[in-house]
């Protein structure tokens, strides 16, 4: 990998320089040929697992911690820090410079009372996750590898250590602008350096002005919600949206206790810890908003309040506009004419499908991958036999068939649907099955998954079984924050 330095050296003060903990007897549990690609690697070498497990250095990374703050489940904490991931600095590839962190790399000045490790249970989940999103075209921060070591590390239960060799476009976090506006190490100079430095490395075509500024928070509005527009299209509930979880690009990242939805609920709670639902799949767009209003405050003393207040009234309106892009390739909903009273109505007939797939408990991924195969004229559909409300179905199934309106070619309608509605996607007990695989030393049914979440959208009919709702064991896994 060929580095560059930027943030350690232009930022100095914004972190912790620190010494891995290399873990002992390390081995590549997971690799993705795809993200190696975006830092110019091409396979998983016996000195790169050296290396990257913290037993050797990497050459030309630095080594440190970055400092920031967040609001966690509603409270701010205002010093958190990466308390077990540390940067390496910024990798080229053909795409641009990606953040290179090992995740699980031992402790930083900011651990507090954790340990500094990662267990390989979480390590595999984050690496599945990142892959699985990015595959599905979700906005995500990626990940290179995951190395497997014997450090014990003690949980709810005896585990061991792993590092998520993970690659982002950037770690700046909410909350890095959060700790610099709020903390006696900040004040307006620090604050404005992080946002100049934020926008000179990523919003090239913006100046570091107050006009500048203004634009660039526009720009992260935007981006966070298109981000959760395709959570909620797609299903997926991230678990722990504190604002040290946000990434300032709108990039899904820093992942626990998530989980993509089996049967629709909005009120689907991924989280152990979070038993009120603060996270709960339903409430994360308004999440979003809050946390961006958190992040509005930090930049108080650098941006008029009126253009940041006129920001966040965008929120919804970005929000609304990827949704119903997004669902509307879904179902098909041409967007030849689309206005005001369109998008109300569309909005109002994916909302009454969603609310009968909750009442009728029907898994959300297979109902929406029905798509690819119903037929779309029918006057009535036999979709309506998996409902318990037929009539509640068939009214909708009549207003569904006259919003389509005629289809010149039913098949390629039918391909176009399959081209979006995933026929495969992370379940919760899938990866977990790949996890107790590898606890038994055997690795294939992770790489098995990690392969077919590449192709999410293919029917692969040898593996249909990967499909299917989760068996009794894996319905409503509620998982732990500690990873
Ligand atoms: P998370 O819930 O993973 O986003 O973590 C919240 C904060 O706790 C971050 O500052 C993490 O770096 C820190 N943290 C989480 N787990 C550990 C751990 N095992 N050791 C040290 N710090 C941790
Ligand atoms: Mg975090």
């Amino acid at each position: 990998m060929k580095f560059k330095q930027d943030y350690f050296e232009q930022l100095v003060g914004y972190y912790s320089q620190v010494n891995p903990q290399g873990l002992t007897n390390p081995h590549w549990l997971a690799w993705s040929d795809d993200a190696a690609k975006l830092v110019g690697l091409n396979e998983p070498t016996p000195q790169l697992l050296q290396q990257l497990s913290g037993n050797a250095p990497v050459p030309g990374a630095s080594y440190y911690a970055q400092v920031y703050s967040g609001h966690q489940f509603g409270g701010y904490t205002p010093r958190l820090g990466d308390g077990r991931a540390i940067l390496l600095g910024e990798a080229y590839g053909p795409k641009g410079y990606w953040d290179v962190a090992l995740k699980g790399a031992g402790l930083t000045p900011y651990s507090r009372q954790g340990d500094g490790r990662a267990v390989m249970r979480s390590a595999v989940r984050e690496f599945l996750v990142s892959e699985a999103l990015h595959h599905l075209g979700v906005p995500t921060t990626r990940a290179l590898a995951v190395i497997g070591s014997d450090i014990p590390v003690w949980r709810e239960s005896q585990e061991t250590a792993a590092i998520t060799v993970r690659l982002a476009r950037s770690h700046i976090r909410f909350g890095h602008f959060e700790y610099f506006s709020h903390s006696p190490e900040g004040g307006k100079d620090k604050l404005q350096q992080l946002v100049d430095f934020t926008i000179s490395q990523h919003y090239p075509d913006l100046c570091c002005d107050a006009s500048g500024y203004g634009q660039w928070f526009n720009r992260v509005v935007a981006d966070t919600a298109k981000m959760i527009a395709h959570w909620q299209a797609v299903g997926f509930a991230h678990g722990v949206m504190n604002t040290d979880n946000m990434s300032i690009m709108g990039d899904s990242f820093d992942f626990g206790p998530f989980a993509f939805l089996d049967t629709f609920s909005e009120d689907f709670i991924c989280n152990h810890s979070d038993p009120e639902g603060r996270y709960a799949f339903g409430q994360q767009p308004g999440v979003g908003l809050w946390n961006l209003q958190r992040l509005a405050q930090a930049l108080v003393p650098l941006i008029d309040s009126d253009t940041l207040i006129a920001a966040l009234n965008t929120y919804q309106q970005h929000l609304v506009a990827h949704y119903l892009k997004n669902m509307r390739a879904k179902l098909g909903l041409s967007t030849d004419s689309i206005g005001q009273q369109q998008d109300d109505f569309d909005l109002a007939l994916i909302g009454e499908l969603t609310m009968m797939l909750e009442q009728s408990q029907l898994d959300y991924t297979q109902s929406l991958r029905r798509f690819s195969y119903i037929d779309p004229q029918a006057t009535r559909s036999d979709w309506a036999d998996d409902f318990v409300d037929r009539s509640r179905f068939d009214s909708w199934w009549q207003q569904y068939r006259q919003r389509l309106g005629d289809i010149a070619d039913v098949s390629v309608w039918q391909a176009q649907r399959s081209a979006v509605n995933p026929k495969y996607i992370l379940r919760n007990y899938l990866a977990q099955e790949a996890i107790v695989a590898v606890e038994e030393g055997d690795l294939q049914p992770l790489h098995q998954l990690q392969q077919l979440l590449t192709q999410p959208y293919d029917e692969h009919p040898d593996l249909a079984h990967y499909a299917e709702r989760p068996p009794k064991w894996g319905q409503g896994l509620i998982m732990s924050c500690s990873s």
